[in-house]
């Protein structure tokens, strides 16, 4: 059983304490409860040493992104991340795409992830390639993890026909589809069955994400993959390094990085701090 197992089950029996008392648990048996729940926090923090930021946009390939590929590895890699997925926006008829060919516009695309795979070697992190893709039936975005070049220009050509068509028609076996924050402003609500899992956490500092009804929903749904993201954008400190995926393992590619989604062993980390169970 693994640590993350056998914390989450003690997690469990624990569930009940009142920290209203707080100033009388070092007395009795409940503050030694308490107080291992730090060593645990302690020891997970350990086990699960990688910490990795899930979504991230870079300019110019995000035309909201105000950061270069080289600041931004720049800035996870002095916060002490070790790796950092681009989830670049990849939207039809996008402003790479425009006067271009769709396989320049996807080398367009790609240009910010290359630049950031090289500022990476040199800076010890571990760049990823992921995508936050839209279908031009709506607002909605959603997170691609298990992708790469190719993938990018099959999934390109169903972005005119929606969501419903998508998951029916394209198979991607490797990969994990989740829906980036699900209840924020303008969003439209998805069939829950058409997802792998949402991001639970958006700390996007300016957009309402209602973090916890999106937490619900996936418990209601039971969606496991459950993500958190800075959905960085903006130098100046207010979301930039506010949430991270931590792992035991630091995955190499895209396509690992979905296969430990996909087996439920990481945990997640809110601002420097909390450390989470998905
Ligand atoms: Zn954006
Ligand atoms: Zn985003």
């Amino acid at each position: 059983m693994n640590l993350r197992r056998k914390y989450l089950d003690k997690f469990r029996e624990n569930a009940n304490i009142d920290v209203g008392k707080v100033s009388e648990l070092r007395q009795n048996s409940i503050g030694v409860r308490i107080l291992d729940l730090a060593k645990m926090k302690e020891e997970l923090l350990a086990e699960y040493k990688y910490k990795i930021e899930a979504h991230a946009h870079t300019s110019p390939a995000s035309t909201c992104g105000q950061v270069s590929a080289e600041e931004t590895v720049k800035t996870y890699a002095e916060l002490g991340y070790n790796g950092l997925v681009l989830t670049n926006h990849f939207i039809y008829d996008y402003n790479y795409m425009k006067g271009r060919s769709k396989e320049d516009g996807i080398k367009k695309y790609l240009s910010d992830y290359y630049d950031a795979v090289e500022f990476g070697k040199k800076n010890n992190l571990n760049v990823i390639l992921g995508a936050e893709i839209r279908f031009t039936e709506n607002c909605n975005d959603y997170l691609v993890y298990g992708i790469d070049e190719k993938m990018l220009s099959e999934i390109y050509e169903l972005l005119p026909y929606g969501i419903e068509n998508f998951r029916k028609n394209y198979s991607m076996p490797k990969s994990v589809f989740l829906q980036a924050h699900p209840f924020r402003d303008g969003m439209e609500d998805v069939d829950a069955a058409l997802l792998d899992g949402i991001e639970i956490f958006n700390m996007h500092p300016e957009h309402k994400s209602r973090n916890a009804i999106a937490n619900l929903f996936a418990k209601k749904n039971n969606l496991n993959i459950k993500i958190a993201g800075s959905d960085f954008h903006f130098l100046g400190g207010k979301d930039r390094s506010i949430s991270a995926i931590l792992t035991r393992k630091m995955p190499e590619d895209s396509f690992e990085f979905a296969e430990i989604l996909k087996s439920g062993d990481y945990l997640l980390q809110i601002g420097n701090n909390a450390v989470i169970f998905p």
